[in-house]
């Protein structure tokens, strides 16, 4: 029979992982359960064919939309989690974003906690997630007690160009915070070797800051913390009361085990996590576990996210282009009553990426002319929550993603922002559109930033967590990951799920005394 542990972890991601890292050095037993194995490091890890066109490190699994269609999730299971391939942009949400904000279509609800509350953790991530950056910059920065402790990456010639340009036109880019181990002043003494291959991909060297190299790896090194991979874990079961879990439910290699913790913590991701939720349904708790307020799966958000390709009159050689931000309409401004979003890079596309966008009659010589010439941009603006865009999951498990897209004006209007700006920034000024971030054309697979499906708040009635993350209606249930958003502000989640990991972890401490 597996050993009793103190805390049980389910899911590897910045969630998971981070909250292990926390907790490794308490000395109390914990045990990591991860569905995937470690994504192999192999010379295919940086090739975009085998990224982006064959897909071998996603999900193989299918989901379907409201209208009952499949698709393919941008979804990653391996140690570490989507962090694996994330592009490491770790960015605070801006100190508004806690509080009620209006948009074209709606309120985006506050927080139950304050920036304050979020920034000393928010320092601690950007420390254990090797964020590198330049404070003062974005005049939309959260104020922060400590300098960033990485100096910001540089820009390569074309994106310092873009940079000048927009300074001219009297806006104000600001260095991307990035997380890699990247030491320019020193390369010998740094991991990372600034390649092409970073947004999407997974690092070769181990040297982007993601969860399994900065966190799980690390916390395995503690003797009271071990990780049993392969591990999926199905149903959470509950004590006849209903309010403690008892055992987690897992399939291994075609076998069931059951393992068991004083305390459970859910991390599988937004959206996995909602339907373990809802698939331990019982006696005690008909409508799914910890969901008597009706709120699990609810509420899902994943930004209005864009990838635009601007075709420069110059050659766009950088090699690693997320260096650089603008955050000019992230809020609502004398041009318009609401926020628009978040202008980033993306990593630079390559031929093969264009040809995965590109309708099948594109010439190749001309997709060959944009990838060398394309500046590749990044548009975030806020979705709002709703409560009917939701995660549902069907009686054999199957996974429903109702998803209703909300602000797309705040969206639609980003993209003309940028769109005027193209002919001041050396570029044709129209935008080629592209989804091959994601893989295919259909948008609701870009789960990327999938939030907010079992959000926390005060009130049982309509949230499902505590302040700690602890869910309302159990008493040693804790979810961990990016499910607890309450809004998704318009920046990349991960830095506040990893900061969040690290508060809880405060919170556990104490409970365990
Ligand atoms: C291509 C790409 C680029 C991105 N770029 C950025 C970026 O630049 N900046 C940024 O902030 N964010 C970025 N993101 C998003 C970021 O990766 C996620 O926000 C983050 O990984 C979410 O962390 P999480 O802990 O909530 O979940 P995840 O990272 O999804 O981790 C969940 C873990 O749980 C495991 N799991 C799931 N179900 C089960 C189960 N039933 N049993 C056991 N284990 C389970 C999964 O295998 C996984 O390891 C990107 C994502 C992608 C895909
Ligand atoms: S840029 Fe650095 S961190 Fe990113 S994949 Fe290349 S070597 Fe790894």
């Amino acid at each position: 029979m597996p050993p009793h542990y103190d805390i049980i972890i389910i899911g590897t991601g910045p969630g998971g992982g981070t909250l292990a890292y926390k907790l490794a050095p308490s000395g109390k037993q914990i045990l990591l359960l991860e569905r995937g194995g470690y994504l192999p490091r192999e010379k295919d890890n940086w090739s975009s064919k085998t990224v982006f066109t064959e897909n071998k490190y996603k999900a193989k699994e299918t989901w379907q939309d409201k209208n009952g269609n499949a698709f393919h999730p941008g979804i990653h299971y391996n140690v570490g989690g989507n962090s694996k391939v994330y592009g490491a942009a770790l960015l605070r949400m801006r100190a508004q974003d806690f509080g009620e904000v209006k948009h074209h279509d709606g309120i985006s609800p506050e927080w139950p906690i304050r920036y304050d509350d979020l920034e000393p953790y928010y320092t601690q991530a950007e420390h254990l997630y090797h964020v590198h950056g330049n404070r003062g910059e974005d005049p939309t920065e959260p104020k922060a007690s400590v300098p960033y402790r990485y100096p910001a990456l540089t820009h390569e010639p074309r994106i310092q160009e873009l940079h000048d340009d927009w300074q001219k036109c009297g806006h104000k880019p600001f260095h991307l915070p990035v997380g890699v181990m990247l030491n320019e002043q020193q390369p010998e003494k740094g991991a990372c070797i600034r390649c092409s291959t970073c947004d999407g991909f997974p690092c070769l060297l181990n040297a982007k800051a993601d969860s399994q190299v900065v966190c799980v790896d690390p916390a395995l090194q503690y003797p009271n913390v071990s990780l049993v991979i392969g591990a999926l874990v199905t149903r959470l079961e509950t004590s006849t009361s209903g309010r403690e879990v008892t055992g987690v439910v897992v399939e291994r290699n075609g076998q069931k085990e059951t393992y068991r913790a004083d305390i459970v913590v859910v991390s599988c991701g937004a959206i996995n996590s909602a339907a373990l939720l809802l698939k331990s349904a019982n006696d005690k708790h008909p409508n799914g576990l910890a969901n008597s307020s009706d709120m699990v799966g609810r509420h899902y958000m994943c930004h209005n996210n864009s990838a635009m390709l601007a075709i420069s009159k110059r050659p766009n050689p950088t090699v690693f282009q997320k260096t650089i931000g603008l955050n000019d309409f992230y809020y609502a401004s004398a041009e318009w009553d609401y926020p628009m979003g978040h202008i980033s890079m993306i990593g630079k596309q390559d031929f093969e990426m264009l040809k995965l966008g590109a309708p099948p009659f594109a010439p190749g010589l001309a997709l060959d002319v944009a990838a060398k010439h394309s500046l590749d941009f990044w548009l975030t603006s806020e979705d709002l929550p709703d409560l009917n865009s939701r995660v549902l999951v069907s009686k054999d498990g199957n996974i429903t993603l109702a998803y209703t897209e909300s602000n797309l004006e705040a969206h639609t209007r980003l993209a003309a922002k940028l769109k005027g700006m193209l002919n001041h920034l050396g570029c044709d000024d129209h935008l080629l559109p592209t989804h091959l971030y994601f893989g295919k054309k259909i948008p609701i697979a870009g789960t990327a930033h999938q939030c907010g499906t079992v959000r926390f708040g005060h009130d049982p009635k309509t949230s499902v967590l505590d302040v700690n993350c602890k869910v309302h209606d159990l008493d040693n249930l804790y979810v961990v990951d990016a499910s607890f958003f309450v809004s998704s502000s318009a920046v990349n989640p991960s830095l506040t799920i990893i900061a969040n990991a690290l508060r809880v972890g405060d919170h556990l401490l104490e409970r365990l005394g």
